[in-house]
């Protein structure tokens, strides 16, 4: 697959500290200099600890700590138009990252490629043929492509709420951040937002899957004929 990287984006995950097994992941904006094709790569700490020189003294200590990191490339599919997830054939599809590169500010990507899975999986259970995978990947697609889509513009918008720099609108986030309880949607953090909340988290692939069967079988088409529906 064609893959879109964010030039100015890598992402620095320490592989561990004090010798004790802990890792953790740091963003910013820091220049991908990994080669074409490499997602990740060991890289020095000298040059993790530099980049996050202005840092809080805190988290400056903690880096101080650390042996060893790598340095990961993020990717979102926010820029690439994949005009399809499944083979024309209808003989193999795409699903998780391959599908929907998500960044990992909503920390969803992992989510969103499991749900694909329980979709795929509800509904290559309901067919009576091998003639049906066909109609079945494409419907598969249709439900996946809107849900997916919206999770990853979510999780690059929250890139840009974290990543703010000092100025009116920072001020107004972390006022908000700091005051504003119960959260409201709209919300800075979307994680807190409750409507974000149901969004992400009230997602129930089984569910999905009668659903959209049921509508397939009340619009009169039988499972060898949903291709009908998918179109
Ligand atoms: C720092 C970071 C933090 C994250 N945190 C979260 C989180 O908290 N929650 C969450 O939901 N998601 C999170 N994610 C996203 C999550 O890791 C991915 O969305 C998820 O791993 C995608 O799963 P996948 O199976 O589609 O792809 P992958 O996990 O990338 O699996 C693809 C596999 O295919 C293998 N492969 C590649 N090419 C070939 C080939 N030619 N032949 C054979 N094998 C091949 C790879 O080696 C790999 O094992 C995070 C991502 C990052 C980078």
């Amino acid at each position: 697959m064609q893959s879109v990287t964010l030039s100015e984006m890598a992402l620095f995950t320490i592989l561990s500290c004090c010798n004790i097994s802990l890792g953790f992941t740091l963003t910013d904006s820091a220049p991908d200099d990994l080669p074409p094709n490499v997602n990740a790569a060991n890289a020095s700490v000298e040059e993790m600890r530099a980049f996050f020189s202005g840092w809080d003294p805190k988290l400056r200590k903690i880096l101080s700590l650390a042996d060893s990191c790598t340095k990961w490339k993020l990717q979102s599919s926010d820029q690439l138009d994949l005009p399809a997830w499944v083979h024309p054939q209808g003989t193999f599809c795409l699903l998780g990252d391959a599908a929907h590169a998500t960044l990992p500010y909503l920390a969803q990507g992992a989510a969103i490629s499991v749900e694909d899975g329980g979709v795929l999986g509800g509904l290559l259970s309901k067919i009576r043929s091998k003639k049906d995978v066909p109609r079945v990947l494409a419907l598969y697609e249709q439900m996946r492509r809107p849900r997916t889509s919206a999770v990853v513009l979510a999780s690059t918008k929250q890139r840009s709420i974290f990543h703010m720099h000092d100025g009116p609108a920072q001020q107004d986030r972390d006022r908000i951040m700091s005051t504003q309880y119960p959260p409201q949607p709209g919300h800075p953090n979307q994680w807190a937002d409750p409507v974000m909340q149901e969004f992400l988290f009230g997602y129930d692939a089984d569910n999905e899957v009668e659903r959209t069967w049921n509508d397939v079988q009340l619009r009169g088409h039988h499972a060898g004929n949903v291709m009908n529906y998918a179109r």
